[in-house]
């Protein structure tokens, strides 16, 4: 059995930074593990930038005005001394990047450029062209890979957590490549596996991989999960895919037309227009849809991304991957013709409950999440453009340290034998398994429920009848075979696993939106339209006590900005 310090599981940006920052004493083993090459996390398809008040285009911008437009966007469910230290903390890791090399877009005199973004204040996203998550991705792997004492496992998968109820121990893994099971030891665990928005499955933004793994088994085990309710559905997915157009679009200047013409953010949001919050203008675009001002009807509607305006330099400058996508999925050139476009499912504001903002601690001692998979508190019930990939980079590297010094406290934990052979009894009992259901008709059927019931309109009926069929749902998973037997990339058996992940996910999603009597953020309750500060101005809490899901509610930290209206 391998023994490191710290094991990261997730090799995007989150795990990645938080790797760089572990290994930076060089006494300190660490490993990366990663169910897809590294490269090709999720991260790597983030298009629009990332925020930290650098002030280089409008020099008054600062860290408070980050951290109020941050706080604004949340729909004040944000804590706000998270969203204080991400916001002071920003700009020093955005120069770091630069000098780790990250090829920012620039302006003339050299200086990083920032565009505006939705629900901003100052233009304050630091971008390269429409692919900075791909240049920050290879930036970061590079540099890990540069560091001795990081050991990287390529293509394999998280089973599970080793712990004692109190303490972590290590990980189990299953290698993609030969099927065999192994087992790390560790004394310091961080879950970096990204979001889980895929429970969307037929509309969504995310990598096909993106199925909350980590934030699963952390459920499993008894670790909390906060404000899971919140899912943020992106207002530019393309009409036939749900594959996303960034903000960028936007942020550049582009404008949404219905089917008569008309700019219809005026009767939304009259002073942001199209830059308002994403929670905002997705539902803007339902309600035109709704209301017969879309093209077309059902699920096959949708409203245009005008870009033509802004000429084929600015487009082929700023927004190439953006163009490319449009002329690839959707067969139009947005130099010259509107792009179809409807909101997808892109974002998880909930995730594995953070204790300590500043270590990245979950409830279980060693036990870290940082990235899209944590729930830190810095997005309340709405996250902003551009937050996510400054969260996991200011979180990450405080989150490396922490878990790299409890290393160095403290000792390995014995593994016993029956701990070490769990993993493999899990995937050989599903190996063997026998029955009839069949593995794509319930992954459809999920993504149908939660598109339907748990979308961007949700009521009490609705969520009620979600969270019933996804519980029958996850009954039916026992009974789907692993119908490949082979041991080499099997990725039947991989896809079975990863759809007990989603179902375990969509359901707790469904739960704690059923319990959320109000509208806030992305959660809007057509039976309760408004805002509740008085009964719900509060995270959720959710965990699995081995028999059920248990629900409580913990307080906001508010520690400057009382609630109020949030106007666009
Ligand atoms: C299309 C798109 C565009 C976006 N654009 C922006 C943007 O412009 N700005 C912004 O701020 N945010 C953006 N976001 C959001 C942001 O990119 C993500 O929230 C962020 O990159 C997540 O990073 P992460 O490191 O937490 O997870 P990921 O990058 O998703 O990485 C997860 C890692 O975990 C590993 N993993 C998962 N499960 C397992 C398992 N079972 N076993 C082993 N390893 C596992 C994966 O292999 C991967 O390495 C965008 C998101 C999408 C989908």
């Amino acid at each position: 059995m391998n023994r490191y310090d710290v094991v990261i599981v997730g090799a995007g940006g989150a795990g990645l930074r938080t790797a760089l920052e572990a290994a930076r004493d060089p006494s300190v083993k660490v490993a990366v593990v990663s169910k897809v090459y590294p490269t090709r996390s999720h991260t790597g398809a983030a298009q629009g930038g990332l925020n930290a008040a650098l002030g280089h285009v409008v020099p008054n911008d600062s860290p408070e005005a980050h951290a109020y437009d941050t706080i604004k966007g949340s729909d004040f469910l944000a804590d706000q001394d998270a969203v204080f230290f991400m916001c002071e903390e920003a700009p020093e890791v955005v120069y770091e990047l630069d000098r780790w090399g990250v090829p920012f877009s620039r302006l003339p005199d050299g200086r990083i450029a920032q565009r505006p973004f939705g629900g901003a204040s100052f233009p304050r996203t630091v971008y390269s062209a429409d692919r900075t998550g791909h240049v920050l991705l290879h930036t970061l792997f590079e540099q890990a890979l540069s560091r001795d004492n990081i050991d990287f496992y390529n293509e394999f998968f998280l089973l599970d957590i080793i712990h004692d109820g109190k303490r972590v121990k290590g990980v189990s893994l299953y290698d993609i490549k030969n099927g065999e099971v192994v087992v790390l030891a560790a004394k310091s665990v961080v879950l970096a596996t990204g979001g889980f928005a895929r429970v969307y499955w037929q509309r969504s933004t995310n990598a096909v991989g993106n199925t909350g793994d980590g934030v699963a088994v952390a459920l499993r085990n008894g670790v909390p999960l906060r404000d899971m309710e919140f899912i943020q559905f992106h207002p530019t997915g393309l009409a036939r895919t749900g594959i996303l157009l960034s903000e960028a679009c936007r942020g550049e200047g582009g404008y949404l037309l219905n089917a008569l013409g008309e700019r219809f953010m005026a009767r939304y949001a009259p002073d942001k227009m199209e830059l308002a919050p994403r929670d905002i203008v997705s539902r803007a675009i339902e309600y035109e849809i709704r209301e017969g001002r879309g093209v077309g009807a059902g699920v096959e509607a949708y409203v245009y991304l005008d870009l033509r305006h802004l000429g084929k330099e600015k487009i082929k400058e700023r927004l190439p991957q953006v163009r490319q996508l449009a002329m690839d999925f959707e067969g139009v050139d947005p130099v010259k013709d509107l792009v179809p476009i409807r909101p997808t499912a892109h974002y998880c504001m909930g995730g594995v409950h953070v204790v300590n903002y500043q270590t990245s601690s979950t409830s279980l001692e060693g036990l870290y999440a940082v990235g899209e998979c944590a729930c830190t508190g810095v997005h309340g019930a709405n996250r902003l453009g551009g937050n996510s990939l400054i969260e996991l980079l200011v979180f990450g590297k405080f989150c490396g340290i922490a878990a790299r010094e409890y290393a160095k406290q403290v000792d390995f934990l014995p593994i016993s034998e029956g701990e070490e052979r769990k993993g493999y009894e899990y995937v050989a009992n599903l190996m063997e398994r026998e029955g009839k259901e069949s593995l794509a008709l319930l992954r459809r059927k999920m993504g149908q429920i939660m598109w339907e019931k748990v979308g961007i309109f949700r009521d009490e009926r609705s969520l009620r009848e979600a969270y019933e069929e996804l519980s029958e749902l996850l009954e039916r998973w026992h009974h789907v075979p692993v119908v490949d037997k082979s041991k080499v990339f099997n990725t039947n058996l991989l896809e079975v696993m990863e759809l007990r992940n989603m179902l375990e996910l969509a359901r707790v999603v469904a739960y704690c939106a059923l319990h959320r009597r109000e509208s806030r953020g992305g959660h809007y309750r057509e039976d309760y339209p408004e805002r509740d500060d008085e009964n719900f101005l509060k995270h959720s809490l959710v965990w699995w006590d081995g028999q059920d899901l248990k629900l409580e509610y913990i307080p906001v930290k508010i520690i400057k900005y009382q609630p109020a209206e949030r106007k666009y």
